[in-house]
């Protein structure tokens, strides 16, 4: 390795050097990832100090790939809780059962992480312009960082089909928003196009291989906090698959420095109408087929052509893991169960991998005593329209006759 950090294919295995700008294998057209000389980390690796800093994303400086230390975008993102849900325990039949509320981040969903490593990276590389397509929560998360960093952002959204939520995030962070027709699938080859002719506009959505770098703390953080402890199973919602990925590499390079013993089964869920990695994963293949018109009320992850859905199935095989599918309806269930019952309120997509764990524990594929993690990756505020929807409506009254009603 020339540096400590370089960009490789997952396909043909070709490195490039990290100077440059890259999003996909020049050589074969395959997924790039940044992969570390974990010996270099390892070598010079300061626990100590490691754990002198607070708990957030950059208390992992040492497994980030940045350059310009002062160049660092950062909103004090990750440091997320890990709620132990005793109530949830008990109903479900588990021997402990945690959620890592990724809400709690400061634009309100686990896209930070990998933001604030991109958007860094974006000032490295020296561009003036930073854009991607999203279904909202990572539109939401560039422009906040975007506007931190002192960059423009350009936003691609399918048209009517984001969340209430993200949309006002990404509007008042100053975002350029423009909403074509089609779905997700559809912005996202709009975005590369553009990117691909522009070269002064660097591309942050799914592609990126950057991000991940920050996500994978997600993973970090779980196993600091248990104590540099593992949990038997790690339950991540999927979109585009990205952070499925990046979280068992953060446990992957754990391991491999000697930090952890053990890397914990990854569990994938995806919404019924959406699962083309639940259904390669049944029948044992690499390759997945896509879907052409995805449909849930999980609109995070309301895709049916995840950009990175091999890494996901690579990320489930290679741990030992499976994947899993939800209606709606049983999302919705999940949702409103770990809002009332543990005071925890997600957004449709997180409340999925509730709802396909629970699904897993109820048939016998999860051992009793296992320790089980869900990643919660988005806030409730994220869609507050659907909230309202699947909640009870308000009881309209007069004055006094509000005693009256309240029972
Ligand atoms: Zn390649």
């Amino acid at each position: 390795m020339r540096s400590w950090f370089e960009y490789e294919c997952i396909d043909c295995g070709k490195r490039q050097p990290p100077e440059k700008r890259f999003y996909v294998c020049p050589e074969c057209g395959g997924l790039l990832e940044i992969e570390l000389d974990l010996q270099y980390i390892s070598e010079r690796l300061d626990r100590e100090a490691l754990e002198r800093k607070p708990l957030n994303v950059w208390r992992y400086r040492q497994f980030l790939p940045i350059v310009d230390e002062s160049k660092i975008v950062t909103l004090q993102e990750g440091g997320t809780p890990l709620y132990r849900c005793r109530r949830l325990e008990e109903k479900l039949g588990i021997a402990e059962f945690y959620v890592k509320y990724e809400g709690a981040n400061p634009t309100g969903s686990f896209k930070d992480r990998g933001m604030t490593v991109g958007v860094t990276k974006a000032l490295e590389f020296g561009v003036k312009t930073v854009a991607c397509a999203s279904t909202g929560n990572t539109s939401a998360s560039l422009a906040a960082y975007a506007a931190k960093a002192g960059l423009k952002c350009l936003v691609i959204l399918p048209s009517g089909k984001v969340a209430l939520g993200k949309l006002a995030q990404a509007a008042i962070h100053g975002a350029r928003i423009v909403a074509v027709k089609g779905n997700f699938d559809r912005a996202l080859s709009l975005v590369r196009q553009i990117c691909e002719k522009r070269g002064d506009i660097y591309l942050l959505n799914s592609l990126n291989p950057f991000r991940p770098q920050g996500q994978k703390t997600i993973g970090f953080e779980i196993a600091d906090q248990l104590g540099w402890g593992v949990p038997d199973r790690l339950v991540v919602p999927m979109g585009n698959c990205a952070n499925i990925w990046a979280i068992y590499k953060g446990f992957f390079e754990l391991k491999e420095v000697g930090m952890i013993e053990n890397i914990p089964r990854m569990v994938g869920i995806q919404a019924e109408g959406a699962k083309p990695i639940v259904d390669a994963v049944r029948k044992g293949i690499d390759k997945f087929i896509p879907v052409e018109n995805p449909e849930t009320i999980a609109t995070a992850i309301r895709i049916g052509n995840p950009v990175n859905g091999s890494k996901a199935i690579r990320a489930i095989k290679r741990s030992g893991g499976t994947a899993e599918s939800v209606t709606d309806e049983e999302i919705i269930e999940a949702q409103r169960e770990l809002a009332r019952s543990e005071g925890i309120g997600v957004e449709p997509a997180s409340a999925a991998a509730i709802a396909g764990i629970k699904k897993l524990i109820e048939r016998g594929e999860v051992d009793r005593d296992e320790k089980v993690v869900c990643v919660a990756t988005g806030n409730v505020l994220k869609d507050p329209e659907e909230a309202v929807r699947v909640s009870e409506s308000p009881l309209e009254t007069e004055p006094e006759e509000v005693l009256k009603v309240v029972g």
